[in-house]
This record gives C-alpha cells, sequence and structure tokens, in this order.
C-alpha cells in the first residue's frame, strides 16, 4: 500500500527543524532512518501530514568521548556504531549490540536515535541505554532536557519525546576501571527482531574483585524494555559467582513479562532470559578482568 498524502521538508539545521517541530503539532513526524516509520506509512499505521527529514542536518551524528561522557549523536546510523573503534574502546555492551541490528541494509540508513524514539520493546538500543545508564538528550525551540534512560521508555511504542522535540543526542557514562559488557540475542533467523535480547554491563573495583555497578536490561519480554532492577541490586558490591549469577538471572527472569507468539511460549522466553544473564554476567565479568 503507498502512504497517505504528506508534505515534506528537508532542514539544513537543528534550529530550522526546531521551528518547523514547533509550527507543526501532533500531525509532523521527524524521519530519520525511516526504517520503522516509512514502513508504518506503508501500513497506514502512521499518517502524517508533514515529514520533517533531518537526514541534511549537519552535526547529529558525531561518535565521539567529551567531558567523560561517551557521545552519540541520534543520527549514528547502527553501522557507524558497529565500525567505530571509539565504542569498541569505550562501551562493550554498544559494541556487542550494535552488529545484532537487522541485517546490513537496515544498519546502514536505520538511527540510534529513531530507534529509541521509536520506543519499540523489539529493539536492542532501549535495553543496551538502559544497562548503560545513558541519558537522552532532547531539543525544543527554545529549550532543552535530558532524559534518563529509566524515564525515556514510557510505554509500547511511546518514548518521551514529545511531538515538538528531536533527540539529538545519547550520553553513555565511561566507566573508570574494570569494565565489561555485552548484548546477547535470540533470533529465528538472521536479520530477524529478537525473541529475547539482554543487555549487561558491570563496573568491578580496582582490583576486580567486587562489582560495584550493575546494569541488566531486557529485550522482547514486555511492552517496553525491561531493567531488571532487582537482579541488579543483588550484585552490586558481591564478588563475582556463578551461584550469584544463578540468583541474579532468576530475579532477571522474574522482572521479565513475555507474551507466548510466533516466536515462542512465555515460559520459553523467561527461560531464555536466564540463561542470557547469566551467560552475560559471566561474559562481562571475564571481559572486565582482562581489561
Ligand atoms: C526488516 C527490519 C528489521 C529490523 N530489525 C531490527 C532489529 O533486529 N533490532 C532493532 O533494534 N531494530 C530493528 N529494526 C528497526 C531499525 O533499527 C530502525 O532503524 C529503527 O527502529 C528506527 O530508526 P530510523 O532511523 O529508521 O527511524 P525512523 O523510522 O525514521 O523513525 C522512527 C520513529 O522515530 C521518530 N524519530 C526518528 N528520529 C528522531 C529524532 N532524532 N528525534 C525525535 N524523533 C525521532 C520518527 O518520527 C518515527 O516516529 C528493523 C527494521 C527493519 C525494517
Amino acid at each position: 500500500m503507498y502512504p497517505t498524502a504528506f508534505d515534506y521538508v528537508a532542514p539544513t539545521s537543528v534550529e530550522e527543524t526546531l521551528a518547523i517541530l514547533a509550527d507543526g503539532g501532533e500531525d509532523v513526524k521527524v524521519l530519520a532512518g525511516g526504517q520503522s516509520l516509512i514502513p508504518l506509512m506503508k501500513l497506514r499505521l502512521a499518517t502524517p501530514e508533514k515529514l520533517v527529514d533531518i537526514n541534511r542536518v549537519p552535526g547529529l551524528d558525531p561518535i565521539e568521548v567529551v567531558d567523560g561522557l561517551l557521545r552519540v549523536g541520534a543520527m549514528a546510523r547502527h553501522n557507524a556504531i558497529a565500525n567505530s573503534d571509539v565504542v569498541k574502546a569505550e562501551n562493550r555492551t554498544m559494541a556487542a549490540a550494535a552488529p545484532w541490528i537487522s541485517d546490513p541494509l537496515v544498519r546502514n540508513v536505520g538511527t540510534v536515535g529513531g530507534s529509541l524514539a521509536h520506543a519499540d520493546p523489539q529493539g536492542d538500543w532501549g535495553s543496551v541505554m538502559l544497562a548503560c545508564r545513558a541519558t537522552m538528550v532532547v531539543r525544543r525551540a527554545g529549550g532543552e532536557r535530558t532524559i534518563a534512560a529509566d524515564d525515556f521508555f514510557v510505554d509500547l511504542f511511546t518514548s518521551a519525546v514529545e511531538p515538538d522535540e528531536l533527540l539529538t543526542e545519547i550520553h553513555v557514562p565511561r566507566y573508570d576501571g574494570p569494565a565489561g559488557g555485552t548484548y546477547l540475542k535470540l533470533e529465528r533467523k538472521v536479520g530477524d527482531y529478537a525473541t529475547v535480547g539482554v543487555a549487561v554491563h558491570l563496573q568491578l573495583d580496582a582490583d576486580a574483585g567486587h562489582m560495584t555497578q550493575a546494569g541488566i536490561a531486557l529485550t522482547a519480554v514486555g511492552p517496553k524494555n525491561i531493567r531488571a532492577a532487582e537482579a541488579e541490586q543483588m550484585l552490586v558490591r558481591e564478588s563475582p559467582s556463578d551461584e550469584l549469577y544463578a540468583e541474579a538471572a532468576h530475579a532477571a527472569a522474574t522482572a521479565a513479562d513475555p507474551r507466548t507468539d510466533v516466536r515462542g511460549s512465555a515460559e520459553y522466553k523467561r527461560a531464555v532470559v536466564r540463561t542470557f544473564v547469566r551467560r552475560g554476567l559471566a561474559q562481562a565479568v571475564e571481559l572486565a578482568r582482562s581489561a
């Protein structure tokens, strides 16, 4: 099916974009990579009156270390993140997740900001940002706010970004000392959305004996990406062990809220969460100790 008719504008600066969004009301949509929005428009599940194509706005795609954090522009393509030496050096969870997103075609055009703003519970970036305690920077005409990942994912396909706002960048904390992380994903076939995904990030103390920070978040097992807070708390100030990983994995599986669908039963998905959390924690600790 073809989308319904819409106006199209392609601003060339952030300020111009914000002015258009401020004028536009609910019926204006930002177009980033188009990998989620265009299919929705073709199905007529989205019928915006105007698309604001931000692909010609410069400065929205840096991937760099600034002021003690990893700064990732909203327009950074999945593939740019997958291939970034900065990301590989700075954040194992992001580096592990990026190549799992769909296939090379989608990774070439889809953006991290589009994925987060879309708030698909099957989106891989949402769990990564929850586990890593990222904050999102959102601008509107005359203002800017930062939103913690915990507050960013509001509900199914609903993020905290308002219709007159533009997500401009994501700030991921840098980790002093030994840190490790990973992203584990089960998919039915290459390029598919997750049946289950698990993001893990861990920071250890200077002699790598105890965990000082823990991040665990789950993909595709609830109406939005879920941070397994209770499982995280079980790990902090403790020394890593298989028994502890198993207890945290059990808590994470309890936090999951999966539904039975074509990708598997709820029970099966919960079991995958349990297995992935145990495996992910062991891998993250090993990476932190070898860092
Ligand atoms: C076949 C296929 C398989 C896929 N598999 C996966 C997968 O395995 N894992 C995964 O995580 N994703 C997957 N995706 C989704 C993909 O990651 C998309 O790139 C992503 O969901 C949306 O990013 P986009 O840049 O294409 O955004 P768009 O489609 O352009 O926009 C999506 C939504 O976000 C809004 N938006 C976009 N950018 C901004 C911004 N900067 N500020 C405010 N609002 C904004 C738009 O208005 C729209 O509502 C898949 C997509 C396809 C087509």
